[in-house]
């Protein structure tokens, strides 16, 4: 039995805790709001401080990169903290992300970093407007962002930034040319410590409100495929890095520009659960247990629908054919990732097909992006 602490007890150290089960892997989690170790599934209590965890276990890993850098630096003291707490910092920090990815020479958008009134018009006259400002640390899911079109909305733009800027400790503002993209995908890969890598399919990610909605494994694109491999390899040996390593990209006329990396396993890969030969939850764990990686072979088209503030779907959902609902069982919030529903079938069209049933199903104003 190997035991795993997960920074972060939220649904992805649940889904750790799930796939690790049948390979003897026994998950716990702590919880960095409330400072508890918990357990991941039922969120109870555990008698142990986090001290006497790391003690405990025998690796140490994170499901979201926004830790402060002390409990980071506590983890790796003991030497059981994977990936490298620099990936962790990477992603929790847009201005550390952007200096990863020009020296891993990816493509990515063009960026200033924004701390007084006159850096944003040095930003502005080295970018151009449209452009997007997004807070350097503390942004998820579309928070901590601004969109900035024209010259009369730089005042207020910059006063709600200054507030930003003076409310947190090292806070500053990223700003980045706006890109008009074609569409979003995503890349999930593993990596061990041997420097194995394996990659799923990209993914096709469409976000409502600056939150995921939809995914959709991308059947056959092997050109793209083989550009975001690429990517990910510099970035990943960039990192030396070990584990579950997610990037999102925009795809621009076939060429993909990474948009920011997550070290951990990632919304946009939860359908890899019913749709690849080992899901990115239990191949996060066999890397930083330093156990052989699963396939990560597409086993059949696939999609996955975010539950977005709902706690109960009708019945009809689960009669559908190849529908697999994953609920996390947090307590219900407007706008909360309560869930997710899980859609395969045998081809590209039967998949479409089922999403359109499940669209028929669902109402449209919490599952909007489902083809009606
Ligand atoms: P996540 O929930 O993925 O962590 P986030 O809040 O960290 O999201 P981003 O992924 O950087 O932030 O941005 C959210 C969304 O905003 C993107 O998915 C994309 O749709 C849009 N976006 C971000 N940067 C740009 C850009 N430079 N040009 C155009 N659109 C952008
Ligand atoms: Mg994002």
């Amino acid at each position: 039995m190997k035991q795993v602490l997960v920074l972060g007890a939220g649904q992805l150290a649940r889904m750790m805790a799930l796939a690790g089960a049948p390979l003897n892997i026994n998950v716990i989690a702590y919880d960095v709001i409330t400072a508890d170790v918990v357990h991941p599934l039922t969120q109870q209590r555990q008698s142990l401080s986090l001290i006497e965890a790391i003690a405990a276990v025998d690796v140490i890993t994170a499901e979201f990169e926004h830790i402060p850098h002390a409990i980071l630096t506590l983890c790796a003291a003991s030497g059981k903290f994977k990936p490298h707490p620099d990936a962790i910092k990477a992603g929790g920090d847009r201005r550390i992300e952007k200096t990863l990815l020009n020296n891993a020479k990816v493509a990515n958008a063009p960026h200033h970093i924004i701390n007084t009134r006159a850096d944003l018009d040095t930003a502005i006259a080295a970018i151009g407007l449209p452009m997007v400002l997004k807070s350097a640390l503390g942004g998820y899911d579309g928070k901590g962002q601004w969109r900035l079109k024209t010259n009369d909305q730089i005042e207020s733009v910059w006063t709600e930034m200054a507030h930003c800027i003076a409310a947190s400790d090292n806070q500053a503002i990223v700003a980045e040319k706006f890109i008009s993209f074609d569409r979003e995908v995503s890349l999930i890969g593993v990596r061990n410590a041997n420097g194995d890598i394996k990659t799923y399919a990209l993914s096709e990610n469409v976000h409502t409100d600056g939150v995921l909605s939809l995914s959709t494994a991308i059947v056959g694109d092997i050109t793209l495929q083989q550009q975001a491999q690429q990517m990910f390899a510099a970035i990943a040996e960039q990192l030396n890095y070990i584990g579950v390593l997610a990037l999102e990209f925009f795809e621009v006329n076939g060429q993909l520009l990474v948009n920011e990396i997550a070290p951990r396993v990632h919304n946009s890969g939860h359908w890899t659960q019913q749709g690849a030969e080992t899901c990115q939850f239990e191949n996060h764990l066999r890397a930083v247990c330093d156990l052989p990686l699963g396939g990560t072979e597409l086993i059949r088209p696939s999609a996955m629908i975010n539950i977005l503030g709902q706690d109960s779907l009708p019945l009809a959902v689960l009669a559908l054919e190849s529908c697999h609902v994953h609920w996390y069982g947090k307590e219900q919030r407007a706008g909360r990732k309560m869930g997710h529903i899980n859609v395969c079938a045998a081809t590209p069209e039967q998949l479409q097909y089922q999403l359109m049933l499940l669209g028929q199903i669902l109402p449209q104003q919490y599952f909007p992006t489902l083809p009606r």
